[in-house]
């Protein structure tokens, strides 16, 4: 039966999204009852950075309402609505802790001696050892501020080279890809010209549940006509709604994307005025895909070779089209390769710098962008500069008022730190703003690094599984207890602003730092006594760099709801499409092509192990899970890990089904799929201890970006006896874990339950 009712469809215009049909001024604060202040400021976790206000009365954050941010549009998602909870959490750390022996337990002491013993050791060890015996670990989940004071503390206050942050685990093989095309490691548009484009390609992310609220950009762009293409080996929330879902094996992405440009070369769909202004090297690309023919790509990535027709066909010929990718895509052996393999479909159809036709990658952590651009990565200096580059060394160390022969040289990424601590060439350690002993790949080997460690000191505001387990551990504030900078997944930096004053005596990670550069006796580089005190320096340590922030102040950023580096002057409106025009940051204005061969991954199944276990994220928790399984919400909605497996592989639901790599096993419920390939299983996480999805991954390293491949490894699956235990999360000393009368963590929920369906992108 049909129906002559029509309803009204008004689809919601790009300005709507830009900021152009009103809002509030992103600097607007206000209160409504009698004593409560709401703070304007933004979510603390991934990299779409939703504005919102914290309610706040008598000293305390009390809640939170969405605000009408160009980012969010008053939307946020089930971890946006109970970050607040952190902030007055039971479990915060409110006073230092030290432990007198490696196997004392940890008990309370004064900042005094928790320092005093920190720079004790330090001392101890580089004067014994030599400065790289001690390391430094950042996160990108702290202020730009902080990041920056990060590098700046290891190579100036400690002068040791090794010190890099947990990006490593998330951006560096995107970002590493967009320097070496464009020239600078920027997404190319603002997410609000997705509403003009006519095709979303979306390689290996899962929007809906990584980045929830940023689904209103491709949703508001379906609802404007344009078609969606997601690359996934799983179905995912978004890929059910795809015109194509591309089911494709885990670990063959190159050779899709090389497929797509074979097709599109031979049909005659590039752009050639293009390629002939504005890059460099299509000749060896066009090359290398003539190897890539639709049926041979089929037999790689285990594809019906006609969707590899039909997906170059839409992007082909598209007027206008955006490329998005995620984890999917870059956490692998050839992360940087399969970016490079998007970004030279992209440039081959022109499809970049124009409103509707973009490119970027969706940031993980929630500052995954301005964490990577001012030197806590070990191979570079603020602003994107180069630690290699003798007029970038000369620069930075002009800023910073040392010899530049005091500059230490570059060190290595963060899990071959983990490997110099296990092999003694690494004994001290500082680590911030990050919890390896969960997040990293292999934990065996993970575990061996930090046991081996003479003295490791962490801070943090819970007790992480990596603080756990230091010598030292020194209480931190959490994202509402200070102000600073961050920059989102479109090269957007916006400002969080302080609700209260941190409880007990934590402190924040930049008073520390500058605390511990007096006691080391760099205090007269670290005077700094406000978070816009180091942004003015970082402004001036950025000027002329790839990631110039010179331009960028907090009342600009106040004023106009964020600013889009580059922004090299004052009165510099920022550059929200950095590529347009089709300008690129190479020397000659082009950008450049790279000719990709496709290679398996670094554990091709076998006999032994046919399956392949490919990991990610769940809505309800993020990252290491520090922070959201301490949260009752989020902890009622997704409890515990669980194993996806395809109905072919003979298991029912929450069945123990035992999962087998070469590095350990662990036996988790059977959420039983037909979303999943009947090659590959998916395991979330966010867990830590023996369901630890990281006790079974790979440690297998790209070669440029460093980036661990946790999207592929090969398994076996078999029945299991029972499925093993969640961890409660540590304890500060005394304490017991947090149990809200009205919501017991337990394992209530069945694993097939909606929440299950999690994701392949992390
Ligand atoms: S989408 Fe990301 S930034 Fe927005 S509320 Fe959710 S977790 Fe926070």
């Amino acid at each position: 039966m049909t129906s002559d009712v029509r309803y009204p469809v008004v689809p919601p215009g790009a300005g709507d999204f830009r900021g152009e049909a009103g809002g509030e001024a992103a600097a607007h604060w206000k209160a409504t009852a009698a004593g409560e202040r709401l703070v304007p400021t933004h979510c603390s976790f991934c990299g779409v950075q939703c504005g919102m206000y914290l309610r706040v009365m008598g000293g305390r954050v009390i809640g939170v309402e969405p605000r009408n941010h160009d980012i969010n549009k008053l939307r946020l998602c089930p971890k946006g609505v109970v970050a607040y909870q952190q902030v007055h959490h039971p479990d915060r750390l409110l006073t230092p802790l030290l432990r007198d022996s490696r196997d004392a337990p940890l008990h309370p002491v004064s900042w005094e001696a928790a320092l005093e013993r920190v720079v004790a050791e330090l001392r101890r060890i580089q004067s014994a050892y030599g400065r790289d015996a001690v390391g430094v670990l950042g996160g990108a989940s702290m202020t730009t501020e902080k990041t920056y004071l990060m590098g700046k503390f290891a190579r100036v206050a400690l002068r040791t080279r090794h010190i890099d942050y947990n990006g490593r685990l998330c951006m560096v093989s995107a970002a590493a890809a967009n320097k070496q095309a464009f020239g600078i490691d920027r997404a190319g548009n603002p997410w609000a010209d997705l509403l003009e484009t006519e095709l979303v390609v979306v390689a290996g992310s899962n929007v809906a549940e990584c980045f929830p609220v940023a689904m209103q950009y491709f949703w508001a762009a379906r609802d404007r006509g344009a078609k969606l293409v997601v690359v996934d080996p799983r179905e995912t929330a978004m890929a059910r709604t795809a015109d194509e879902h591309v089911r494709l094996r885990p670990g063959t992405d190159a050779a899709f994307y090389n497929g797509l440009l074979h097709v599109i070369a031979r049909d005659g769909l590039t752009d050639e005025r293009f390629i002939a202004e504005h890059t460099v090297g299509w000749g060896a690309v066009r090359d290398t895909v003539a190897a890539y023919a639709p049926e041979r790509v089929g037999e790689i990535c285990g594809l019906d070779p006609r969707q590899v027709e039909r997906v170059a066909h839409l992007w082909g010929r598209a007027g206008r089209a955006w490329a998005a990718h995620g984890r999917g895509l870059e956490q692998h052996l050839q992360g940087v390769e399969n970016v490079l393999s998007v970004i030279n479909v992209s440039l081959a159809t022109g499809q970049i710098g124009r409103p509707g036709a973009g490119y970027g990658t969706l940031t993980g952590q929630g500052n995954g962008q301005g964490g990577r651009e001012h030197g806590q990565k070990s191979d570079m200096l603020p602003g994107g500069r180069d630690l290699g580059n003798p007029e970038h060394r000369a620069y930075v160390a002009w800023v910073w008022g040392i010899p530049e022969a005091d500059l230490p040289g570059k060190g290595t990424s963060m899990h071959e730190m983990v490997q110099q601590m296990a092999a003694g060439e690494i004994r001290g350690l500082l680590g911030m703003c990050n919890n390896p002993l969960v997040s990293l790949p292999n934990q065996a080997v993970v575990r061996r690094g930090y046991e081996a460690l003479e003295f490791h000191v962490q801070s943090d505001f819970f007790l992480s599984e990596t603080a756990a387990r230091a010598d030292v551990v020194l209480p931190s504030t959490v994202w509402a207890e200070d102000e600073g900078l961050t920059t989102n997944g479109e090269g957007r930096v916006i400002k969080h602003n302080k609700a209260v004053e941190p409880p007990g005596e934590a402190r924040t990670d930049w008073q520390i730092l500058c605390e511990l550069a007096r006691r080391l006796g760099a205090g007269d580089k670290f005077g700094f006594t406000t978070p816009a005190e180091i942004l003015d320096e970082l402004r001036v340590a950025s000027k002329g760099g790839l990631a110039d922030y010179y331009g960028i102040t907090y009342e600009k950023v106040e004023a106009t709801g964020g600013v889009f580096w580059p922004c090299p002057e004052l009165d510099h409106p920022g550059t929200p499409r950095p590529f347009e025009g089709g300008r690129f940051y190479h020397p000659d204005g082009r950008a450049r092509f790279h000719a990709v061969q496709w290679r398996p991954p670094a554990e091709p199944p076998d006999a032994e192990f046919p399956l392949r276990l490919t990991t990610g994220r769940t809505v309800a928790h993020f990252l290491s899970g520090n922070q959201t399984r301490r949260l009752p919400g989020l902890v009622e909605q997704t409890p515990r890990p669980w194993i996806e497996v395809h109905p072919s592989l003979g298991f029912g639901d929450g069945d123990p089904v035992r999962v087998v790599t070469r590095r350990g096993a662990v036996t988790y419920p059977a959420l039983v799929t037909e979303a999943i390939r009947p090659d590959t299983v998916f395991v979330p996480y966010h867990w830590a201890g023996p369901v630890a999805a990281n006790v079974l991954t790979v440690d297998a390293l790209d070669p440029i970006s460093k980036m661990p491949e946790f999207k592929v490894c090969a398994c076996r699956v078999e029945p299991g006896q029972a499925v093993d235990p969640v961890p409660e999360p540590p304890m500060p000393p005394g304490e017991r874990p947090y149990q809200p009368e009205t919501a017991p963590l337990g394992d209530r929920r069945s694993p097939t339950s909606p929440q299950g369906r999690g994701t392949s992108e992390g």
